[in-house]
């Protein structure tokens, strides 16, 4: 049985890309809808109330996504997380975690949320074999929260739905804050405070120019050694090795013991030489990389008609022309690339 952590233990059956890596993480975006309107993903002026999503009929049918799953971990996919937009939008996704639990090869099975939905939804998640939770959340006032989600949702629901989904067992929570210069900076202190006090682990994400309706601009970015130097002025940190090979995050602990804080840095620090990531979208196309311009159709293969593996040869020929490293020739150029939208990809 393979395992997640193994980096190089890489079966004969396992395409590698044009630098050396594995396909290890499949995101699945289950629907590009969402009821938040985050300034930095889905700005209200571009995802309005004319906005054209994705008409029911072109979304991938649970059935297709867990056989794409399956085919995707006879590639040596074995951690699958589900996106979107917002994927408790899409109606019984705990019967999509119920197939998708059943697939051989996968060993882990994460969500992330904005956490806006009815608690009793984390114990059904969990029943159909839901592992572990993500929560997005910018920060601690409501004020602030409230303009960065821009739907007026108040920050202490969001608090609730971390709380009962630690509870549930589906921890350590990761909550994934975005920070923004000029919006948010002035959240991270108490948004560390508050997540070490009860043991989730917070992490704050550099601004990133994905998609292209977000108005990024490199002055709005804090860096992570920024964002590091505000936590550990603080609270001081201690750095900590990946989990494994491919971690997204810088891992800290904090000196007194106090758990865990970790620092995406795509921007100042990019880490695209480990990224073993692949992102299916909800109507079927494979990207592989979240500031791709365009995808591999798998569900016209699909609805074609065809067998599993003519998908798993098309997967791995897409897989093995992949020379993605955006986050590293990122420029002033390529910021105004027509890439498509994080919403739709799934983060
Ligand atoms: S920019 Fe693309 S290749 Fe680089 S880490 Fe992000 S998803 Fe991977």
């Amino acid at each position: 049985m393979k395992s997640c952590a193994s980096f190089f233990n890489i079966a004969m059956t396992q395409p590698l890309d044009t630098l050396g890596r594995p396909l290890r993480d499949l995101r699945i975006s289950v629907t590009d809808r969402c009821n938040f309107r985050c300034t930095y993903c889905m700005p209200k002026e571009v995802f309005g109330r004319g906005y054209q999503f994705l008409p029911r009929e072109e979304l991938l049918s649970f059935e297709e996504i867990a056989r794409l799953a399956a085919v995707f971990a006879g590639l040596g996919a074995c951690k699958l997380r589900l996106t979107g937009g917002e994927p408790l939008m899409r109606r019984d996704l705990e019967g999509l975690v119920a197939m998708l639990s059943q697939v051989p090869g996968i060993d882990d099975l994460a969500l992330t949320t904005n956490g806006s939905f009815p608690l009793e939804r984390i114990a059904a998640l969990q029943a159909a074999g839901l592992k572990r939770m993500t929560v997005s959340l910018d920060a601690l006032d409501d004020a602030v929260f409230k303009a960065m989600n821009d739907v007026d949702f108040p920050v202490a629901a969001v608090l609730d739905w971390i709380e009962a989904s630690a509870a549930a067992g589906l921890g350590p929570v990761k909550v994934n804050m975005v920070v923004q210069r000029g919006v948010n900076e002035g959240e991270i202190l108490p948004m560390a405070r508050y997540m070490r006090e009860r043991g989730h682990i917070l992490r704050l994400i550099e601004f990133m120019d994905v998609g292209s309706t977000n108005g990024w601009r490199l002055d709005d970015v804090v860096t992570a050694r920024q964002i590091y130097e505000i936590v550990h002025a603080e609270m001081p940190l201690e750095p900590l090795q990946p989990n494994y090979r491919g971690e997204v995050a810088e891992r800290y602990r904090y000196a007194d013991g106090g758990g865990e804080i970790g620092i995406i840095a795509s921007v100042s620090q990019p880490f695209c030489g480990d990224c073993t990531r692949a992102r299916l979208s909800a109507d079927g196309k494979l990207f592989t990389c979240l500031f791709a311009i365009q995808g591999a159709d798998l569900r016209a293969l699909l609805r074609e008609g065809a067998g599993n593996a003519e998908l798993s040869a098309a997967i791995a020929s897409v897989w093995q022309r992949r020379a993605d490293r955006y986050s590293e020739l990122r420029s002033q150029q390529t910021a105004g690339l027509p890439k498509v939208e994080m919403s739709y990809i799934g983060g």
